[in-house]
């Protein structure tokens, strides 16, 4: 079951965060793409307003250094003279010499009636001679007094131009003729395809008259009501050309539509001929710029992330390693501090064992004092005691007596025992140690309790090799041991009903061992150290004084040697003794 539920519970919070950070994502990009779009566009507005300024004044300027100049020709007493009627073949050469030095595409005088008298291009195929004039709304309005400005198509050559003229007086004032000026304007146009940029100017029909491109050159940018139509048409301003619709649409006040395309558009009006001049440009430029800033940003934000991971994972495996290192050192420390417990543990173990071993030996010590003056001030009376008992049992006695004195000498005989075992606490152990055979000590103890093992019914096992086993010690005391030891095992297997004593001698190469074995009571709970205190005993008064194991063990540490022991598994008790073997002996 719960190997289901945790794929069912993360999965969609794991596509829930993924949606998350797409939907997060694909916000901060859109609204970064609007910011960014907004502001290229304002910058590309800016720019455009600055581009539409140099165009408007260079237009300006080329439209204004010719204003004054059909005024200054008409008061020119050879264009008043020709208009008059008078020399026109000099006129036209001194035309045709004004023309070039201004670089205009023709001056010329017309009469009354728009026919061209004079012209500076009268010895060209195309020329204006002859020619006239009278429908054109330029040669209206000076022949009204005013002056005339026009753009059209040439009549008579078909190339487009700017036309200015002024009324040609004679000295009372009368209009004698107009005098006009044609200008080319299609060196500008040149200049603004060559430019690359989007520019065109439109007049107050809304007919493109100037154009970067010539393709949209003469169509309109809206409508044209037929009236005005008519009268375009009348003017003949734009020769046969149909003025068809441009595909222009404004939208909005920075934008326009053109063939589909949107673009910024920024105008600027020129006032004499009240055109407007049109700057576009193509919107999917500041789209690309925007496109590209996002992109830009995002590779930024990408990296910036990408080295902010990184870092923070330099950082955290470094703290990793930190808490690894504190954590080695810790469980080092640790270690330390659990040997130093133990060595602690140890060093009170052995202070304990010192202390008990100083308090025994100290109690061992006052006892040697007790036993020295007790085996001294006993010694005598006992001696005395068994002198006269010698002496009552050789000397004729009353009937009855003689079961007194036998039990009175028993009786002394048992306190000269007890004075005896207590005068080994009185001797301390001489300097009486040398090569011992082991074997033969305990051959030697055999003899001493073979009568109380035979008594008591006692099968003694031996297990032990025929050779000697040499240990460093004194035979006597060594043999005290294994009497000690062996009685105390004949007495516990006393109500037992197997009597097994097992004696075993073995050398075990570092050391030797000897193994006394009974079939007997057990220790029960009693530790050795409880049992070989002095004056411990089980037994009832005058069976033992608690002193056989506490000389066995007093001797066994002389020959630096153990004792220890246990109960046995099957019922019984086991005494082991250590001893080392002889220095010789371990070094060969
Ligand atoms: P004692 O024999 O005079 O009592 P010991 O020092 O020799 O003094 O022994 C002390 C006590 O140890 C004994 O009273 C006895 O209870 C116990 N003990 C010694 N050896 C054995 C054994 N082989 N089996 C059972 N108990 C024993």
């Amino acid at each position: 079951m719960a190997t289901w539920t945790l794929p069912r519970l993360t999965r969609p919070r794991l596509g829930a965060w993924l949606i998350l950070a797409v939907a997060i994502f694909a916000g901060v990009t859109a609204i970064l793409f609007e910011v960014s779009l907004g502001y290229f566009q304002s910058l590309e507005l800016q720019r455009s307003q600055g581009r539409v300024t140099l165009y408007r004044s260079t237009l300006i300027s080329a439209l204004d250094r010719y204003q004054h100049l059909p005024y200054v020709l008409a008061r020119d007493p050879y264009v008043i003279d020709a208009a008059r009627g008078g020399d026109r073949e000099v006129l036209n050469r001194r035309l045709k010499d004004f023309a070039e030095q201004a670089a205009l595409d023709a001056i010329y005088l017309m009469d009354r009636t728009g026919l061209t008298v004079s012209a500076s291009n009268y010895d060209e195929p195309q020329t204006f001679l002859g020619q006239n004039y009278g429908f054109r709304p330029y040669f209206q309005s000076a022949m009204r007094g005013d002056r005339g400005q026009f753009f059209g198509i040439g009549a008579t050559t078909l190339r487009p131009g700017f036309f200015i003229a002024e009324p040609v007086r004679d000295s009372d004032g009368r209009i004698r003729g107009v005098i006009a000026l044609k200008l080319d304007l299609t060196g500008l146009e040149t200049a603004w395809n060559r430019g690359g940029e989007n520019v065109f100017v439109s007049n107050p029909d809304g007919v493109v008259v100037l154009s970067s491109d010539p393709a949209w050159r003469y169509k309109a940018l809206e409508a044209i009501p037929d009236t005005r139509r008519s009268a375009i048409r009348n003017g003949r301003q734009f020769g046969n050309e149909p003025l068809t619709a441009l595909h222009w649409r404004p939208d909005g006040p920075d934008f326009a539509v053109l063939n589909d395309t949107r673009f910024l558009h920024v105008t600027a009006g020129i006032p004499a001929p009240q055109w407007t001049l049109h700057f576009l440009v193509d919107e999917r430029e500041v789209l690309v710029q925007a496109w590209f800033s996002v992109i830009a940003a995002t590779i930024v934000a990408a990296l910036i992330l990408a080295i902010g991971l990184y870092v923070r994972a330099r950082r955290i495996r470094a703290a990793l390693h930190a808490s690894q290192a504190a954590r080695r050192k810790l469980r080092l420390a640790n270690m330390d501090l659990a040997r130093e417990i133990e060595d602690r543990k140890a060093a009170e173990q052995r202070l304990e064992t010192a202390r008990s071993e100083l308090a025994r030996t100290s109690k061992l010590a006052a006892l040697g004092q007790l036993a020295a003056s007790v085996t001294h001030e006993l010694g005598q009376p006992i001696a005395a005691m068994k002198n006269y008992l010698a002496a009552a049992e050789m000397a004729p006695r009353p009937e009855g007596q003689g079961r007194i004195i036998e039990r009175l000498t028993g009786i002394v005989a048992r306190m000269e025992k007890l004075t005896a075992q207590l005068r080994f606490f009185a001797q301390p152990s001489a300097d009486r140690f040398s090569e011992t055979d082991l074997i033969a000590v305990w051959r030697g103890a055999q003899e001493l309790i073979a009568a109380d093992a035979r008594i008591a019914g006692i099968d003694i096992v031996e297990q032990m090799p025929p050779g000697p086993i040499p240990v460093h010690g004194d035979r006597l005391r060594l043999e005290q041991v294994f009497v000690n030891l062996v009685r105390n095992a004949i007495l516990a297997m006393a109500d037992s009903a197997t009597k097994t004593l097992t004696v075993t001698i073995a050398d075990e190469g570092r050391d030797t061992r000897v193994v006394i074995a009974d079939t007997g009571c057990g220790l029960g709970d009693a530790s050795l150290e409880d049992l070989q205190e002095p004056f411990v005993t089980t037994r009832a008064s005058g069976d033992g004084m608690g002193l056989g194991l506490a000389i066995s063990a007093e001797i066994v540490k002389e020959h630096g040697g153990t004792l220890a022991a246990r109960n046995r598994e099957g019922g019984g008790a086991e005494f082991a003794v250590c001893f080392p073997l002889m220095a010789e002996e371990r070094a060969a």
